[in-house]
């Protein structure tokens, strides 16, 4: 099943140098979950061919405004699309009040329900549970409240191997395997053994998103060993002392929390406007971390089990 992280935008404060603040698109078993909404984010959905009707949450890691003055356009662009589907927002508190300020301000009434989930009153924990896959969050060191989120597929079935079944394989049978249990008749006696006709489970796979944030070996054992890791890195480590007074992280510092953390691939992102290049970012964290890329606009990373 797909997961899929689409970038719509990667850099700090303001637009600069053709790069636009902060969002993602995430998708997973066909669920569309929106990570920070800055202020082009619409247009970069546009441009990635992105029905945004199809968005079903949103979540806002914090209320500095490079990673939330979009979602006002994007709420008005859904009515005027006719959106009728109820939309998620996970988010502090009071972007509910901004939210409702808005709408007022203007007289709009929405033909859509928006459900609200205030993070900062909710202790770290599961706060959106799919069939498929979980969403936590967990907090962030930042000027302001600042949130990350994990989320991660649910454990697979088994997987049947279809050339060794035969007749006499029903499909309650089937149903048993799939959970990984053997096949068994009422008396609790063995009729087949899964291990005669299906695989171990495929990997559940995870994201983590750390959009905002100092330096801070605290948050690693809630991401080790993901899949992939964003991580921000606003500054090179020339600026170190720069980022520990306005709460960011250098690309060295956001590879040694994927090394520490144990993680599949590192995405830095969020790069300061003073940086015209980005390419001295990546030098810089894979001489920590081979495996660390750039999050570019307009690019999507799939997720998959490492081959
Ligand atoms: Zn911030």
């Amino acid at each position: 099943m797909d997961f899929r992280i689409k970038i719509l935008g990667n850099n700090a404060a303001v637009p600069a140098h053709g790069r636009n603040q902060t969002s993602q698109l995430v998708i997973i078993h066909n669920q569309y979950l929106l990570l920070d909404c800055g202020e082009n984010t619409q247009q970069t959905l546009l441009k990635s061919k992105v029905n945004i009707n199809k968005i079903h949450h949103i979540f806002i890691s914090h209320l500095h405004g490079d990673h939330y003055y979009g979602l006002m356009g994007l709420i008005s662009t859904m009515q005027l699309f006719g959106r009728k589907r109820e939309l998620s927002i996970y988010a502090p508190t009071i972007l509910k009040e901004i939210i409702d300020l808005n709408l007022k301000a203007s007289d709009t009434r929405l033909n859509f329900p928006i459900t609200f989930l205030s993070l900062d009153q909710i202790n770290q924990g599961i706060i959106l549970d799919h069939k498929h896959f979980i969403v936590k969050h967990f907090p962030l060191t930042h000027r302001i409240v600042c949130n990350g989120f994990l989320i991660k597929e649910k454990s697979k079935p088994y997987r049947i191997v279809k050339e060794k079944l035969h007749r006499g394989i029903k499909l309650s049978h089937i149903a048993q395997f799939l959970k990984g249990n053997d096949a068994r008749d009422d008396e609790g006696h063995l009729l087949y053994s899964k291990e005669d006709y299906t695989l171990p489970p495929k990997r559940s796979l995870s994201y983590a998103y750390c959009s905002d944030t100092v330096f801070d070996v605290n948050i690693i054992p809630t991401i080790k060993g993901v899949d992939v890791l964003y991580h921000e890195s606003t500054f090179l480590d020339d600026l170190k002392d720069r980022a520990k007074d306005t709460f960011h992280s250098t690309a060295s510092q956001a590879a040694t929390i994927a090394k520490k953390a144990n993680v599949g691939k590192l995405y830095l992102g969020h790069y300061s406007t003073r940086y015209k290049e980005i390419e001295p970012f990546l030098d810089e964290a894979r001489q920590i971390f081979q495996n660390s890329f750039l999050s570019l606009e307009g690019e999507e990373i799939t997720i998959a089990e490492p081959k």
